[in-house]
């Protein structure tokens, strides 16, 4: 087995090659080309694969194969010799990201002593998780800061090789169980790590490093962050909704929280009065009820149909002409589902809670209560007058 060249181990910058294809094996995808060397970054270490084309057919995926490197493509490619064309944008997205990420875990670990225990390059936001769920808003802060610090200081970022035993002895942010060569990556006088990945030349090239979202669980906390481009297309979008939510309250960005505080007062109160309201209304509606119904026994009993909508309605008047001497109110509501509220004054002749227990016994639902106030529902819509009428016979 032949050991592929990895090119971006010594040059990340390097956006075309050439290269002699080796073999080609089959694949379910189509092929895999196994060449001498490849700029192509293969997935590893949290870092996704490069996107590109070899002799201008487009990369399915790029496998790490451990001594070498498979190419996937649907097809067959003619001839041995080809070229690499690496998305660059892509590559250079993830470089940023992957930097900033040495340096973030090496500022939590000098800021707060939290070591990184694993990274996830995603597409849209990476996150590091780093080992203690205590982690606060000032440590982030403070490591925030002392990351960008040496982002603007433009420090080296340099590559070396080395021995397993000579690493050994090296002062490294995490141990390596790697054995053979091993590739370390130093962001000097700041982090040294082992590292297979493609990584900026200098940290000015990380551009800014900005935590995101914090998430505890499980004895880690979880930071996502950008980096570079990635923090000025989130910044932006940040602004342009910022800007949209400060438009639509006619106020300066820095006014948002507030008013988005003074219309929850204002809904808050609004609710509370249009209670008050609708409770004043059962009120007024109940005594007319109560009024016109006819006197029995000592007891007035009002048998009312509201419609689907009225369902708050309907049980704010029940327990308004259970208020009024003798009221046994038996109320309905119409509609899916339909609704039934049997309420009467304290102390009263009935036991509603039996009445309505019957009543679904005989015409389906189900329901229950007290003995001064019952309700239930799931009646068939066409059953709630007879359910009423049936109720009404139990009382008497
Ligand atoms: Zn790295």
């Amino acid at each position: 087995m032949a050991h592929t060249e990895r090119l971006y181990y010594t040059d990340s910058y390097l956006k075309e090659f050439a290269a002699s294809i080796l073999r080609i094996e089959d694949d379910p995808r189509g092929v895999r080309i196994y060449l001498d060397r490849t700029a192509f970054y293969p997935e590893s270490g949290g870092q996704p694969s490069d996107h590109g084309e070899l002799a201008g057919v487009h990369l399915l995926d790029v496998i790490d194969e451990g001594e070498e490197v498979a190419h996937i493509l649907a097809h067959r490619l003619a001839g041995e010799a080809v070229q690499g064309n690496i998305d660059w944008a892509r590559r250079f997205d993830h470089m940023q990201q992957h930097t900033g990420q040495h340096i973030l875990s090496a500022a939590f670990e000098r800021a707060a002593g939290y070591k990184t225990v694993s990274f996830h390059l995603g597409a849209e936001s990476s996150t590091i998780d780093l080992d203690s769920d205590r982690v606060g808003a000032q440590q982030i802060e403070a490591a925030e800061e002392l990351a960008n610090s040496v982002v603007f200081e433009n420090r080296p970022v340099t590559v070396s090789f080395h021995s397993a035993a000579d690493v050994q002895k090296l002062d490294l942010r995490k141990p390596t169980e790697r054995e053979g060569e091993i590739r370390l990556v130093e962001v000097e006088g700041f982090d040294l790590s082992a590292c297979g990945g493609t990584h900026v030349s200098r940290t000015g090239g990380v551009g800014i490093i900005n935590v995101r979202k914090v998430e505890r669980a499980k004895g880690q906390t979880r930071l996502e962050f950008v980096c570079g481009g990635r923090a000025l297309r989130r910044a932006r979008q940040d602004f342009s909704i910022l800007s949209e939510a400060a438009r639509g309250f006619s106020t300066g960005l820095e006014n948002v929280p507030e008013m988005i505080e003074k219309q929850a007062q204002e809904m808050c109160n609004a609710g509370k009065s249009q209670q008050k309201l609708a409770e004043e209304l059962a009120g007024l509606e109940a005594a007319q009820l109560w009024q016109q119904s006819t006197e029995k026994n000592g007891s007035r009993v009002v048998r009312r149909l509201y419609e689907s909508a009225e369902g708050k309605r309907a049980k704010l008047t029940a327990h308004a002409i259970s208020k009024h001497p003798g009221g046994v109110a038996l109320i309905g509501v119409k509609g899916i589902p339909t609704a039934l509220f049997f309420a009467q004054t304290p102390g009263g002749k009935a036991n509603l809670s039996d009445v309505l227990k019957q009543t679904v016994a005989k015409f389906g639902g189900k329901g229950g209560g007290s003995r001064d106030f019952a309700q239930g529902g799931g009646l068939p819509e066409n059953q709630i007058e007879a359910a009423l009428s049936f109720a009404e016979s139990l009382l008497s």
